[in-house]
């Protein structure tokens, strides 16, 4: 059986305290959620504070305020099973509500957060391993080790990015706002991960997420689909993410009375069919093959300036496949991956026609 290292626990109760506690920590201090990320994480001595700090019992952070209209601010406390039962996540961005629901297992989502998923390590056969057998190994360069299995000439880490929520908050555009003793700073979902699987978010250790911001619903639509092995419980070691945007005419409806003219600002018709309205902006983000969430702008350019039209999700799908270079560090062989891309990519789009 693993056992936990010993470490120190302390449950602040305002965010000024949780971010002088870890302040005063250093780099041996690590937050904590629901802890079904780290903990094993801790057990198999990958992760090994000496003082975890939870934020559970921040209040701010665990709030939903606003809704679609003006946007919506999720606390980065709220568990994944809050987040797929929340009435105004289901109803205004059920893309959150569809993703969070295909997170591991029901008991897992009902002590995981939103923002430890945002959060999440990077993942690796080489590395989601316990300490005897990383060391059988003479582990690797993401911890304790000098050279990457995956890629033995590399002097990078590929761990991969895992989370099912990642690639729709950055096809969606959402922010992170984080705090810490010298201040806040709100940040894109977009610029947040990098493309290295040891230092794989643009975070320092010692800020706190509070929320996540989501824009307001005002014509887009995305969706996310998901490849794994078991239909629960498994890791996405694909996963899709599509948003588009419409117009705010749709091409030849007004002229066939199938819709009434647009109210202003950036609203779509929504009385026009998928395969009538125009898009305006599009976004194809892979997630689950690399370090970080990867953006196909070729699939987006496919998809710029035309209708959702069955050309364009294919032209959108081929570039997606060309764009994703997984490597063999997960489930799957990795070629098979690759050529999932573009069927995923078709599944993506084809959902948003069917919205
Ligand atoms: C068997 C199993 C299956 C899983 N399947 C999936 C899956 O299919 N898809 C998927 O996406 N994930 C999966 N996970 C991973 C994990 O359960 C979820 O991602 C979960 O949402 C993590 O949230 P948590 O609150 O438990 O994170 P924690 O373990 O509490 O934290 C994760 C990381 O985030 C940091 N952190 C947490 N909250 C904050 C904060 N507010 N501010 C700063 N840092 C913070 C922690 O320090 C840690 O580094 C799985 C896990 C297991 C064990
Ligand atoms: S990609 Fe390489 S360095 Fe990174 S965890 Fe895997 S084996 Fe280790």
């Amino acid at each position: 059986m693993m056992r936990l290292p010993k470490f120190e626990y302390r449950a602040p109760r305002t965010i000024a305290e949780a971010v002088k506690i870890i302040a005063d920590a250093g780099p041996e201090g690590q937050f904590v959620a629901g802890g079904t990320d780290l903990y094993p994480n801790m057990k198999r001595r990958q992760q090994t504070p000496r003082t975890v700090i939870s934020v559970m019992r921040l209040p701010e952070l665990n709030q939903v305020t606003g809704d679609g209209s003006q946007g919506l601010v999720i606390g980065s406390s709220m568990t994944l099973t809050d987040i797929c039962e929340h009435p105004i996540i289901k109803r205004d961005y059920p893309v959150i509500a569809s993703a969070a629901r295909t997170i591991s297992t029901p008991i897992l989502r009902n002590m995981g957060t939103i923002g430890g998923n945002l959060l999440l390590d990077t993942r690796c056969n080489y590395y989601d391993q316990n300490y005897e057998w990383r060391k059988g190994i003479n582990f690797c360069l993401k911890k304790d080790g000098d050279v990457c299995w995956v890629a033995p000439g590399s002097s990078k880490c590929w761990a991969v990015q895992s989370s099912d929520l990642v690639p729709v908050m950055v096809a969606i555009g959402a922010k992170f706002r984080l705090v810490s003793t010298l201040g806040e700073r709100v940040v894109d979902a977009a610029g947040f991960y990098n493309d290295d699987g040891i230092d794989y978010l643009k975070k320092r250790h010692d800020e706190l997420l509070v929320d996540i911001h989501l824009p307001a619903t005002n014509g887009w639509r995305a969706s996310y689909q998901k490849l794994r092995r078991r239909g629960a419980f498994d890791f996405p070691v694909l996963g899709v993410a599509a948003y588009v945007r419409y117009q705010s005419t749709v091409r030849g409806a007004l002229a066939h009375g199938r819709a009434t003219a647009p109210s202003g600002g950036d609203s779509c018709v929504r009385t026009g069919r998928s395969s009538d309205r125009i898009i305006a902006d599009a976004k194809i983000i892979l997630g689950g093959i690399a370090p970080s969430p990867i953006e196909v702008n070729e699939a987006a350019q496919a998809l710029i300036g035309q209708p959702l039209n069955e050309d364009q999700i294919q032209a959108a799908a081929e570039a997606a496949y060309v764009k994703a270079r997984p490597l063999d560090n997960t489930d799957f062989v990795m070629n098979w991956r690759k050529q999932m891309a573009r069927q995923y990519t078709i599944r993506a789009l084809k959902e948003l026609v069917a919205k």
